[in-house]
């Protein structure tokens, strides 16, 4: 370890702010916020460190799946590859990558609009599905990320270790993947207690290990019934449950690591986030990251014309549905003075009145 790491995990652990860090990115006040007293700040990590054994299982759900994306393309051309993998695949892919993008990352950790609770209880499931670890700690770990962002305390910024070529490849492999290996939980009391305070979340989140199994053995089971086979079982599960999982996890570290990187600054920010439009499509609209950190309670990340924002487009159909409301949709208003780019404001944009 570093001087640098020291220095920011002990920033970390200490903690700063007389806010707490879930409103710093929420936009709304929780009971925490209650100045009455003066209770002194939360810390940033919880007491207890992570055990081997969660380290452990952490490097296995990287592992696996990696080594099971690099045996896929010499398998494609060989046998066990259908039509109906492909599917399953695909329909995977979206209801676990949307429930993170339109679910752990825009409602639960941000609440940039305001859902029915059928529609909470399908977003928290859905992104349980990706195996990104459980909701409260996602979400904990994000509104982290947010608070110090490129900064000491940032638990996965790709500049922790400097902006020399050397420093910063290995923070872009930091950013990417190391950062999960540290031995801390970031503190859900400091930066989700709306979400500790709700039994139904929670309870979600307790259920991890169960949503882990529902992702990885659904695709089989209905792989071996639409085939009446073992075999059609067997490459499901290959293809929808393992490739599936180890694709979807690239993207969302690359959100991390690429995003804090490369791309544009289409807005004006503190940090090193970008805009990176080959990610978009993959990434349901999450690498205009650019733009999420100028603005994190927008509901729409790809605010400028023609950029392709699939979570937000998912949005806009829960608002019509009347599943979804009070929506935070870019604000032109808002927006004007922080942008650094000629381009227009797409749809959905909350437009200024016209003098
Ligand atoms: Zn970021
Ligand atoms: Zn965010």
């Amino acid at each position: 370890m570093s001087t640098t790491t020291d220095t920011a995990s002990t920033a970390a652990r200490t903690g700063t702010g007389n806010t707490t860090a879930a409103s710093a990115v929420t936009g709304s006040t929780t009971a925490a916020d209650t100045v009455a007293g003066r209770p002194a700040p939360l810390p940033d990590l919880e007491d207890h460190p992570k055990v081997a054994g969660e380290r452990f299982l952490v490097g296995l759900f990287v592992a696996v799946p990696m080594a099971a994306l690099a045996a896929a393309i010499p398998l494609a051309w060989g046998w066990g590859l259908t039509w109906r993998d492909v599917i399953l695949a695909v329909v995977f892919y979206y209801v676990s990558g949307l429930g993170i993008s339109m679910g752990f990352h825009r409602y639960f950790t941000h609440k940039s609009f305001k859902a029915k609770q059928g529609l909470r209880i399908a977003l928290a499931i859905a992104g349980s599905m990706a195996i990104e670890g459980p909701l409260l700690n996602w979400v904990a770990d994000h509104r982290r990320h947010h608070k110090y962002s490129d900064k000491e305390g940032d638990p996965h910024s790709p500049w922790r270790f400097g902006s020399d070529w050397k420093a910063l490849t290995k923070g872009l492999l930091f950013a990417h993947v190391g950062w999960m290996f540290d031995g801390n939980h970031t503190s859900k009391q400091k930066y989700c207690p709306d979400l500790l305070a709700d039994p139904a979340m929670r309870r979600i989140s307790k259920l991890f290990p169960f949503w882990v199994a529902v992702s990885l053995l659904g695709p089989a089971l209905i792989g071996g019934l639409w085939s009446w086979s073992w075999i059609g079982a067997l490459t499901a599960f290959f293809w929808a449950s393992l490739v599936r999982v180890a694709f979807l996890h690239h993207v969302t570290w690359s959100i991390n690591s690429i995003c804090h990187t490369f791309g544009k600054e289409d807005f004006e920010v503190r940090d090193k986030s970008r805009n990176v439009n080959w990610l978009a499509i993959l990434s349901f609209g999450e690498s205009w990251h650019n733009l999420h950190h100028s603005d994190p309670t927008c509901a729409r990340h790809g605010a400028l014309k023609g950029q392709i924002d699939t979570a937000a487009r998912l949005i806009w159909f829960a608002e019509k549905f009347g599943w979804a409301y009070d929506v935070r949709w870019p604000d032109e208003a808002k927006l004007a003075g922080k942008k650094s780019t000629k381009r227009q404001l797409g749809s959905m944009t909350k437009r200024a009145a016209i003098d």
